[in-house]
Order: structure tokens, then sequence, then C-alpha cells
């Protein structure tokens, strides 16, 4: 291998070496200037872009081109167009335009909309987002060229995961800019990091066509817990068998060409349970980077003979999956999350992290609002994943920073003399990729940026990135303001800020246990909130100072907002009936038949040994037939529960009969012969592949 064999790296890409190959000099140089730098569009130069565009793409093998889209589904979306297009009688040219590429209308009636659209203004329209380059999705027989777009109305609210997303780099972008000013930093290009690990499982295939839980509602709604499952943590970095790595490689194969920048995969803490992890990018491309790695990844899977189940808890009783959020903001290329050599640049440094801090502390709800869904309700508030509780880790050394800023004019000697003065101290060193991480924090410092790790697997991170942006770009203007409004030496006012921020606002700083019941107890005491379901973690959207802050920023409309929560309940509301609804027709049609079966030999076999006079066996046949047979009427009444809550459509009483249920299956699982038991099973799952 030398370098040479990197040339394939982003060759699927329209990147800016293809734009320089394909376009004039004078529109390669506008269209690169927007993509850099996210300056507006020259419209006049669509067409030219096009064309190239189009060169590029039929080299590359395209038949087709879409519009490339993340609607509220949580998803992605594309509807192909042929470039043909038919020039006289059986004769054809290949044609795309400006118009393609800018903008098109799609019938979105389908789409979730929360009511933003009427069913009789079915309309959607998608909008170039020149900021994320096009790329080229492959299959067997060719290709298609896919254009990233937003997704809006047609009065224009927001349909889609990347309007808001790009709406709230802007408003904190700005803020950005406008403290960096206070400090006489020269005005420069703010750029917001994302990278987003992603976790995920890989079954076999031939287990997962066998089980329709898996296939219906991706998490496993029975499975008996096998003896051995991840207690001697010894799957957690573990040597990678071939077959997964032979997927692995595929994988990255792919992600290279899409010029992802895939770096770490290893094993995970569960059985099965795999990472991948990209080296972060501007967040815009990264959010986009990882909607297309969850599709290789599952594409992948099954042309290896697997499946790449991205929900977030498919398996009971083991380590659900998340998607951790490293997200950071850059100056002119300078990462500000990292504690700088000087006074000056430790100054930008506190105060970034003072905003943060007040910033999550105010708004950790709403944060906690982007995490919610049925998957993810089974890890957050589980002993596993963090907690529904928004806190934040910053770790001791920073902790002690902030205890020394907190104090920095106090009057006791004792404070005096761990006091640090804000832009004219230097920190003393911290180390910058501290070992002991406090993995139960949901929300972490880690060296240079934060790491949040409420999102779930198979969530898309807009989300979180988008009230992320926008929460902390109110704290920074909030900052500003103060600072405006002060009187005095500016190294002065930013301590007596920066102290009355960590004051306020250090209740949201935790080190501790994340899991533990002393935690849930402290926090309430500290009263932050505890939102622990969906309908809980949705119910911000609707709070007015959340709305009224989303709106100033320009981010997300009331309505916008509105919508957003009707989608998220409604789709919390489908996803537990659809599991109700499973979780009973398997039990009925799959385990029910099996019990009844074995049991009524069972009963024959007892009749005959009792009438032949047999002496021994008839003990153990009476004893399994005695569990077999309240088995199956406790399986009878369970049932009768489900199917009770699915008519009343409760969700968590629905939630409520079927962990019943799932418990008297899971007894049964132990107690069926083995070789008739219908569904493959946790031990052959999690460890035959
Ligand atoms: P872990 O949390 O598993 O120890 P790493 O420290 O290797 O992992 O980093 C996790 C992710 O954080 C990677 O995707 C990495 O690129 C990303 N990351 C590193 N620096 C930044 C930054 N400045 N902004 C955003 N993400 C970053
Ligand atoms: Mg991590």
């Amino acid at each position: 291998m030398t370098d040479s064999n990197l040339k394939f790296y982003g060759e699927d890409v329209f990147s800016e070496k293809a734009i320089r190959v394909h376009l004039s000099k004078a529109v390669a140089d506008k269209l690169i200037a927007t993509m850099r730098e996210g300056k507006p569009l020259d419209p006049t130069i669509a067409d030219s872009v096009a064309e190239g565009m189009k060169k590029w793409a039929l080299k590359k093998g395209a038949t087709h081109f879409t519009h490339w889209f993340q609607p509220l589904t949580g998803g992605t979306a594309e509807k192909h167009d042929a470039f043909l297009d038919p020039a006289g009688p059986a004769q054809a040219v290949f044609r795309f335009s400006g118009r393609n590429l800018i903008g098109g209308e799609a019938d979105a009636s389908s789409f979730p909309s929360g009511g933003l659209r009427s069913t009789f203004e079915a309309r959607g329209y998608t909008a170039w987002d020149p900021t994320s380059p096009a790329f080229i999705k492959r299959h067997e027989n060719g290709a298609t060229l896919c254009i990233p777009t937003a997704f809006c109305s047609y009065t224009g609210d927001a349909l889609d995961m990347k309007t808001p997303l790009l709406r709230s780099i802007q408003a904190v972008s700005r803020a950005t800019g406008r403290l960096m000013a206070k400090f006489s930093q020269p005005d420069a290009h703010v750029e917001i990091t994302l990278g987003a690990e992603q976790e995920y499982f890989l079954i076999d295939r031939g287990y997962y066509m066998r089980r329709p839980d898996l296939l219906q509602t991706g998490r496993t709604v029975f499975g008996a817990a096998p003896a051995k499952h991840q207690q001697l943590e010894d799957h957690y970095f573990g040597a990678i068998r071939p077959r997964i790595l032979k997927f692995m490689s595929e994988v990255e194969d792919r992600l290279w060409k899409l010029g992802i920048p895939a770096k770490t995969r290893h094993n995970e803490v569960a059985p099965a349970q795999f990472e991948l992890a990209p080296m972060f990018e501007d967040l815009n491309l990264a959010v986009d980077h990882n909607m297309l790695i969850m599709e290789v990844l599952r594409q992948s899977a099954e042309r290896n003979g697997l499946v790449c189940l991205l929900h977030e808890k498919p398996f009971a009783g083991v380590n659900g999956s998340g998607k951790h959020c490293n997200w950071s903001i850059a100056y002119g290329g300078r990462n500000l999350l990292s504690p700088g050599s000087n006074p000056r640049e430790n100054a930008i440094f506190l105060t970034f992290l003072s905003a943060i801090i007040r910033a999550v502390d105010l708004h950790a709800d709403i944060l906690r609002m982007t995490t919610a869904g049925a998957g993810n309700d089974h890890r957050l508030g589980a002993n596993e994943a963090p907690p529904a509780i928004i806190s934040i880790f910053l770790g001791d050394d920073l902790n002690a920073v902030m205890k020394a800023i907190e104090c920095g004019s106090a009057q006791s000697s004792r404070s005096r003399r761990r006091a640090l003065k804000v832009g004219v101290d230097t920190l003393p060193p911290l180390p910058m990729d501290a070992t002991d991480r406090n993995r139960t924090s949901p929300f972490a410092f880690t060296g240079n940026k934060f790491e949040f790790r409420a999102p779930g697997s198979s969530q898309n991170c807009a989300q979180s990135q988008m009230v992320l942006n926008t929460i902390v770009a109110e704290s920074i203007d909030a900052i500003c303001d103060k600072l405006e409004a002060m009187e005095g030496g500016f190294n002065d006012n930013l301590q007596k800020l920066l102290q009355r921020l960590i004051r306020k606002h250090k209740r949201v700083l935790f080190s501790g246990d994340g899991y533990s019941g002393e935690w849930e107890k402290e926090a309430e005491a500290r009263k932050l909130p505890n939102l622990r379901d969906t309908p809980q973690a949705l119910a911000p959207l609707r709070d007015r100072t959340a709305r009224a802050l989303f709106a100033k920023y320009g981010v997300l409309t009331e309505s916008e907002m509105e919508s957003r929560y009707e989608i998220g309940i409604d789709d919390y509301k489908r996803r537990i009936l659809i599991e109700g609804e499973v979780a009973l027709d398997i039990a009925r049609s799959m385990i029910r038949p099996v019990v009844a079966d074995e049991f009524s030999k069972l009963a024959t076999a007892i009749g005959q040994a009792k009438k032949d006079g047999l002496k021994v066996g008839l003990r153990g046949l009476t004893a399994l037939s005695l569990k077999l047979g309240a088995g199956l009427d406790d399986l009878h009444v369970k049932c009768e529960r489900v199917e009770k809550t699915l008519a009343k459509g409760e969700p968590t009483a629905i939630l409520g009969a079927m962990d019943d249920l799932r418990r008297t299956v899971d007894r049964l699982e132990h107690l069926v012969d083995d070789s008739r038991w219908p569904l493959p099973k946790y031990r052959e799952m999690l460890f035959v592949y």
C-alpha cells in the first residue's frame, strides 16, 4: 500500500477536485467559496454547475439523479429521475439543467408534516444545499447522482432535519463572531464540528428472517437472557472476527469512496455489538455522512449475509446502542474548546465553556427532547446508558479551574490562594486525553470537545445538534449583552460575569456515577429535569420559553415546533402499537401452539404411564406438565391483557402488558424442547455468527 492507493478516497464525490476538472475556473471559484464558507450562491451559475455535474456523473455511470433529503421520519428520502430526455423518434439525450439542480417538487403527502402541510397542498419542495457536495450512490446495475437538499413546504416551513440545522449553524456562528470581537479577535470563519460515533449490532441474516419482531420492529420483544452475555466484558475491544472484519472493510471501502473519513472500528461492550467512528467534520456534512454511514452499514451487512441492527435496544439485558455526538466550535481553524496556551486564549476557552454550561443548564429539557423516541426510551434511564437527566461532566481538573474562577475575587485568604484571574492567569496544564473519563455522563467534556451521549443509534444527529447550536447561541449572546452593559475593565468584567455564571449554573455539573439511584435523588434536589419517557421528553416542544427562543433565532417557528411535537408523539404511539401487535401475534401463533402441543403430549404420556403402572418417570413428567400447563394458562391471560391494552391504545399500558407477557414467554423458552422453540435464541443470535 502506498499513498497512491488513496486515490479512490472521495472518488464518488463531486469534490473540489472534480469541480475544478468539470467547471470553468470562474464558476468553480464561486461554487467552492459557497461550499467552504457558506457564502450565498450566485444563482446565475446553476446551469453551468449542472452541466459539469452531469458530465461527471455520467462518467461515473449514473443514469439518474435525485434530490436526497432528510424528512422528519428520521431517515433519508430520494426520488430518482432519469437524465434521459426523448429527442425525437427513438432518440434520446441526457439532460440536467440548473433548475433540476437547484430545486425540485415532490408529492410529499405521505411524509410526516404534523399538520404543516394540508393534504390539498401536498407538495413539498426540495432545495439544493451546495455546502454538502453531491455524490454517487452505486448499485449493481449502475449509479445515481445524489444531491443533498433541504425539504420545505410551499410556505417555507421546514419539513426536514437539515433546514433547521443550517439555520442553527448560522445562529451560533453569528453569536460566536460577536463574542470573538469582544476579545478583539479578527473576523474569521466559524465552523461547527461534529464527530458522530455510531454503535450497531450485527446478526446472521438467517436468524433475522426467523424473528418477526426484529423484522417488524427492529428489536426482540421476547428472548430469555443467555447464561453468558456481557458479564465477562470480553467482547469490548476484543479481536474482531474475520467475517466481521470482511464486512467492516467493505463498509470502509464504500465510505472512503464517498469521502467519509471512517477512522475507528472496534467491538463494543455487548456481544455482537460494534462501533464505527469517523474523523470529525463540518457539522452539516458530518450529519449527511452519518446518514450515509447508516445506509452503507445496512447494505454491506446484507451483502455479507448479516443484518445490521441500528435500533437503540435490539436485545434486552445487554447494552443498547447510542450515537455519541462530539461537538465543538472552530474559529479561523482554531478549536475554541481547546484550552489555550496564553491568558487570552484561556479566557476565550473559559467563556465558551461557561456559555455552554449555562445553555445546558437552562435548556436541559429541550436538549433531552432531541433524544426522545420509542427505541431510545429503553436506553435512557435504564442502568447502562446515560440517564434521562441531563448533566455535564467536566473532569477533576476543569472542575478545579471552575472553582478557582468562582472564588477568584473572594476575600478569604484560603480561596485567594486558589483563585484564577480570567484573562490574566494561564490555566494549569490540563491533561488533554484523560483516561478516566466518566462514561455515565450524558454530556461530557472530553479534552477539546463536548460529547453528547444520549442520542440513540438510529437517530438523526441533526436534531440534537440543532438544539445545541441554538441554546449555545443564546448563551453567547446573553454573555455579550451583559458585557456590553457593564462598566469597567474587560478582564474584571469577564471575571465577575463568569463567576456569576458558574455560581448560578454549577448545579448542572456532576462528576459522580450517573447510573446510581443517589444521583436521581440528588438531581431532584438540584431541581434538574428528569424526563423519563418520550411523551415527557417531547413536552418542551410546547414550552412557551423554548418556542420564543427558537423563534428568536429563526431556527424553528412555533408551528414547526408544534409539528415536531405531533410527529414525535404519533411516531411513538404507532411504534408501540406495532410492537404490541407483533408480540401478541408471535405469542399466539408461534409460541402457544408449541407449548400446547408439548403439554398435550405430556398429558397423554402421563395418562399412558399411569395406565401402564410405570414406577419411574411419572414424577418428572407431572412436574413438567404442571409447569407447562401453568405457563400455557399464563400465556392466555397475558395475551388477553395485551389485546385489551392494544384496543385502548395507551402506550404505557401496552408496554407494561408486553413486559408481563415477555416474562411468561421467556420462562417457557427454558421449558420447551429446544429443537422445537420457534424463535432463534439470544445465545444463538448474539454469539453464533
Ligand atoms: P472516544 O470518545 O471513543 O474516546 P475519540 O476521543 O477518539 O473517541 O473521539 C471521538 C470522536 O470525536 C471522533 O469522531 C473524533 O473525530 C471526534 N472529535 C475530535 N475532535 C473533535 C472536535 N474538535 N470537534 C468535533 N469532534 C471531534
Ligand atoms: Mg466516545
